[in-house]
């Protein structure tokens, strides 16, 4: 591994500049002094990261965690199940980790909080005070904005953008389709959870027809004219699934080809474009989609569906002590990807701790880093290096690095090997 490389990998083993962590984190306050309490709402990628990231920093501080469920279905290399590649239990993780570092973890859904009285109350009807509190509820589904789908139609026809029953749901749904039968993705406009993953999903669903059913093919439906990595991954779809020929495994057709999807006719199995009715045996729709309910009910969104935070601490703009952290959070240009959700858990984490012991704030460092696999040893990665504007509040793309498209075999192998070791670091991290 070169020095670039190592020097990467440590970057990407914090987050935020690996200097300034280290220089914050040591250090830590012993027990005795001030005591605080954080509650913690959402045990995904985003909130258990930050828990066990303040924990590291303070050994003196309360906190508790909110979550319903018992073991967290993780969406990252869940296309590799959904072709069969991948068991569903190398997705799946409990908190056992957390508790051992005395965060207390409480299994039930967060129904209200109360900003005045700085208390959250939990669907049991116990209320939990906070000095703060973090909300990394994830997204929500604009179902409407697709005549025809619903929550419940969803439960039919999966929409497959989180882990666990959507995703088996899907998988059935491929193995059962007979050879000949067309697959049909969906694909919203921005924002929304993971942009490259309906690429990634399409081109490994492609590798999975090309095997088991060749005369199938993968149809993406676009309602935007251009999509990320868009070169790197139609190269891969070229050289492996004949993309652009009669016999191709899979097909993109963009919004300016008429592939926004307006609606679905579930009797006949056909998504409504711009361009006309498509008909698929297997259909999966991703919504647009906004913050999740949660955020939505308790005023911390604003009119773009999103909530709203001040990018160096991640406090909410609207509700005070109140910080959000994660897919839900709208902090100007960070995209919606576990990654930047890890970055945003540790940089809170800093920015709590600071002002809980009347520290100065770092400058926030953030970055992105997304690989994707278009098939067995061939991954391609962006890497975004961002640079934080305190007065605009805006997250500008510094520098941004896309595989080349003259990379050779073992480059591209490299890469899918690196989407490995990253899935193992995000998920060490915010699990142990
Ligand atoms: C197909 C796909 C592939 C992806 N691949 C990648 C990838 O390769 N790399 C990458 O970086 N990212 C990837 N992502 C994106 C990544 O999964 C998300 O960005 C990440 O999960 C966001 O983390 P989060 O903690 O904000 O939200 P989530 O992971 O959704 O966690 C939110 C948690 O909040 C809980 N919750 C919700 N409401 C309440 C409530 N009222 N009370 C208490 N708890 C509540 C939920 O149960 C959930 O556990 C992918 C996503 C998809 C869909």
């Amino acid at each position: 591994m070169n020095y670039q490389r190592r020097r990467l990998l440590k970057w990407l083993a914090t987050g935020i500049g690996a200097s300034s962590f280290q220089a914050f984190a040591g250090p830590v306050v012993p027990a005795a002094t001030r005591s605080y309490a954080v509650v913690v709402i959402g045990g995904g990628f985003a909130g258990a990261t930050f828990a066990r990231t303040l924990r590291r920093l303070d050994a003196n501080v309360c906190i508790t965690l909110v979550e319903p469920s018992r073991q967290y279905h993780c969406c990252l290399l869940g296309g590799e199940y959904l072709v069969g590649k991948r068991n569903e239990e190398t997705l799946v993780f409990g908190y056992e980790q957390l508790r051992v570092e005395g965060i207390k973890v409480v299994h039930q859904k967060a129904r209200s909080i109360d900003a005045r009285r700085k208390q959250v109350r939990l669907a049991d009807g116990a209320v939990l005070g906070y000095d703060r509190c973090v909300v990394a509820t994830g997204i929500g589904y604009k179902y409407d904005s697709i005549a025809g789908y619903s929550g419940g139609v969803a439960s039919r026809v999966p929409h497959a953008w989180g882990g666990g029953e959507q995703l088996r749901l899907l998988r059935q749904q491929l193995e059962a389709m007979p050879n000949g039968g067309n697959v049909l993705i969906s694909v919203p406009v921005d924002d929304y959870r993971c942009p490259p993953g309906p690429y990634e999903r399409a081109s490994l669903i492609a590798d999975y027809l090309k095997t088991h059913k060749p005369d199938s093919r993968v149809i993406v439906l676009d309602a935007k004219p251009r999509f990320a990595k868009q070169a790197q991954f139609e190269q891969a779809w070229r050289r492996f699934y004949g993309y652009g020929t009669e016999h191709a495994n899979i097909e993109w057709i963009g919004a300016l080809e008429g592939g926004t999807v307006q609606g679905f006719d579930e009797a006949t199995r056909q998504l409504l474009t711009e361009g006309g009715p498509v008909s698929g045996q297997v259909i999966n729709i991703i919504p647009p989609q906004q913050a999740d309910d949660f955020s939505r009910h308790n005023g911390l969104t604003a009119e773009h569906g999103w909530c709203p935070v001040n990018t160096q601490t991640l406090e909410s703009l609207l509700v005070p002590d109140v910080h959000v952290i994660g897919d839900a959070a709208y902090a100007e240009k960070l995209p919606k990807s576990a990654f930047a959700a890890s970055c945003q858990a540790r940089v809170c984490a800093l920015a709590i701790y600071s002002q809980m012991y009347n520290l100065a704030l770092l400058k926030p460092k953030y970055m992105n880093v997304c690989y994707s696999l278009c098939g067995d040893n061939y991954g391609i990665s962006v890497v975004l290096q961002y640079q934080h504007d305190a007065t605009t509040n805006v997250i500008e793309i510094e520098t941004l690095r896309v595989t080349p498209l003259d990379s050779s075999d073992e480059d591209y192998r490299r890469e899918a090997m690196s989407a490995y070791s990253m899935f193992d670091s995000l998920v060490k991290e915010a699990f142990g």
